[in-house]
């Protein structure tokens, strides 16, 4: 009987503790953020799942007429893949960030695989010229137990978001510019996609966000200069 509680018990809190490891709330080692705490009228936007030209590119002479730097976070593979277009992100003074080499949730999966994933992107970009930290965000967001042991171990920091205004299923810019601009707050960290196909609609979603927000006095600064 005594046995049967404490397997129930087990069993709820490991599912417990699994449901929370896969929100943004929570993350059971390591440093992670989803947005930062500040007064300041400041706001990071990131793009995740690229470099993926020419949609990238277009969003980086966007971003140029605005005088607004962004956060990338970049699949290895796609770096090996496009070489120029993440050369012009890094040229043009944006953070690259590391969004694993696959993009495979990095849960179920053992610790030498996760490791890799994270490392060989990280090299990827240092072979780049890039020399600050490099930021981490778990593909889909997906943690669980152990990508946070080992981003500890790495001493990374794992970037996720406060607010999703999900352009992967939106067809009309105004609808994701108009989520992020109601809903904004200092400190915002502002998921978007310039990677996984055709991203038109987020690149013009990102031309009514940034001439609205800059009307009321935002900034634009990537994730780490956010965090300093
Ligand atoms: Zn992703």
């Amino acid at each position: 009987m005594y046995l049967l509680i404490i397997i129930t018990v087990i069993i709820i809190t490991y599912l417990l503790l699994d449901k929370l490891a896969q929100t943004s709330k929570f993350q059971l080692l390591g440093q992670y953020f989803t947005k930062v705490n500040t007064q300041e009228y400041v706001v990071a936007l990131t793009y995740d799942d690229g470099p993926n030209p020419p949609y990238t590119d277009q969003l980086i002479d966007l971003l140029n007429q605005f005088g607004v730097k962004a956060t990338f976070f970049t699949i290895g593979q796609n770096i090996e893949a496009h070489t120029q277009t993440i050369q012009n992100l890094v040229a043009n003074g944006h953070e690259i960030g590391n969004h694993s080499y696959s993009h495979q949730k990095l849960i179920w999966k053992t610790p030498a695989f996760i490791r890799s994933e994270i490392s060989k992107t990280d090299e990827l970009i240092r072979k780049l010229g890039v020399k600050q930290e490099i930021l981490f965000r778990a593909p889909y967001g997906y943690k669980r137990f152990t990508l946070p042991y080992i981003l500890n171990k790495m001493h990374k920091k794992n970037i996720l978001w406060n607010l999703d205004p999900k352009d992967y299923h939106a067809s009309n810019p105004e609808v994701i510019a108009n989520y992020v601009i109601s809903n904004v707050t200092p400190g915002a960290i502002i998921l978007l996609h310039d990677g996984g196909g055709e991203r038109g609609t987020t690149i013009a979603a990102t031309e009514i966000i940034v001439r609205t927000l800059q009307a009321q006095g935002y900034k634009f600064q990537t994730v780490s200069q956010m965090l300093k």
